[in-house]
C-alpha cells in the first residue's frame, strides 16, 4: 500500500507494558502508529526505531493524558503526519492501591485524572478527528468487575468508568460507524505488576499470569476489519480471574 493508504492509530500510553505490545502489533498489522508518552522518553523513541528497522512507521509524541491540550495536540500531529486516522487506544493508565482510610487525595486525583478524565479526552480527541468507520479501543481493567483484593477500591472505580464511558460513547458514534470497545486486561506481566508477579500467579486459574502481546492480539481484533459489529462491549481477558 502507498503511505497515504495505510491506515494510522494512535496509542496513548505507548511506551512501555501492553501500550507498547499494542503499538508493535498494530505497526506488524500494518498501521501506521503514533505513540504518546510522558515519564519514558527512551523507552518510546526505542520503540519507534524497533518499528522503523523493521520497515514500519511510528512516531512517539510527549503528551500528559491529564493535559487537554496536550492531548489534542497529539491527535492533530497525528492527523497532519499520516494524513488521517483510523484507530485510537487508550491505555495510559496508573495503579495506586491503598486501603480507603488511608489514600492520599494525591492518589485519588492522579487516579481520576488518568484513568477516568484521561481517558475520556483521549477518546474525545480522538472521535473529533477520526475518520467514519474507525475503531476506539479503551483498556479498563477486570477490576471493574471483579476487584478481588484489599487497596484497590479507587482503582477499580476509575476502571468501572471507563467500561460504562465505552457503553455512552459507543452510542454516540454509532452514527458514524466508529466502533468503541473496552478491554479488560486481568494480571498481566508489566512494570506496574512487577512486584506482585508471584502472587498473581497463585489467584488466576490459568496458574500464570498474561503477557502484554495476548492482550495485543485481542486490541489487533478490535481494531480490525472482523470487529464492525461489536461494539460497546467490555472483553476480559484474565486467565479466568472474574469466574
Ligand atoms: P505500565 O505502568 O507498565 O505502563 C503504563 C503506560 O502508561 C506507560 O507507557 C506510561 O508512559 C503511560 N502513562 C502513564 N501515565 C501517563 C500520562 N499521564 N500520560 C501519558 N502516558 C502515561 O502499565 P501496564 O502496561 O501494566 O498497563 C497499561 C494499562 O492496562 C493501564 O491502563 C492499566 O491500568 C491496565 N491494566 C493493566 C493490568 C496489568 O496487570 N498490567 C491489568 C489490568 C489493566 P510513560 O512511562 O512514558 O509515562
Amino acid at each position: 500500500l502507498g503511505e497515504s493508504e495505510r491506515k494510522a492509530a494512535i496509542v496513548f500510553g505507548g511506551s512501555r507494558g501492553i501500550g507498547a505490545a499494542i503499538v508493535k502489533r498494530l505497526a506488524q498489522d500494518g498501521f501506521q502508529v503514533a505513540l504518546t508518552y510522558l515519564s519514558s522518553p527512551d523507552r518510546a523513541q526505542q520503540l519507534v526505531e524497533e518499528i522503523g528497522a523493521l520497515g514500519g512507521k511510528s512516531i512517539a509524541i510527549r503528551a500528559d493524558s491529564a493535559d487537554a491540550k496536550e492531548v489534542d495536540a497529539a491527535v492533530t500531529r497525528t492527523v497532519e503526519t499520516f494524513g488521517r486516522l483510523d484507530v485510537a487506544v487508550v491505555n495510559a493508565g496508573v495503579l495506586r492501591i491503598g486501603p480507603v482510610d488511608a489514600v492520599s487525595i494525591e492518589d485519588l486525583d492522579l487516579s481520576l485524572s488518568i484513568n477516568v478524565r484521561g481517558v475520556f479526552l483521549a477518546v474525545q480527541a480522538a472521535a473529533r478527528q477520526m475518520a467514519d468507520g474507525g475503531r476506539i479501543i479503551t483498556i479498563g481493567s477486570n477490576t471493574a468487575i471483579r476487584t478481588g483484593s484489599p487497596g484497590s477500591s479507587v482503582y477499580a472505580m476509575t476502571k468501572a468508568a471507563v467500561a460504562a464511558m465505552a457503553k455512552g460513547v459507543a452510542l454516540d458514534l454509532a452514527p458514524r460507524r466508529i466502533t468503541v470497545n473496552n478491554i479488560q486486561p486481568g494480571p498481566t506481566e508489566t512494570d506496574m505488576t512487577s512486584s506482585m508477579i508471584d502472587r498473581l500467579k497463585d489467584i488466576v486459574p490459568l496458574r500464570r499470569v498474561g503477557r502484554p502481546d495476548e492482550i495485543a492480539g485481542l486490541a489487533s481484533y478490535l481494531a480490525g476489519p472482523q470487529s464492525g459489529y461489536m461494539t460497546g462491549s467490555s472483553l476480559t481477558i484474565d486467565g479466568g480471574y472474574v469466574l
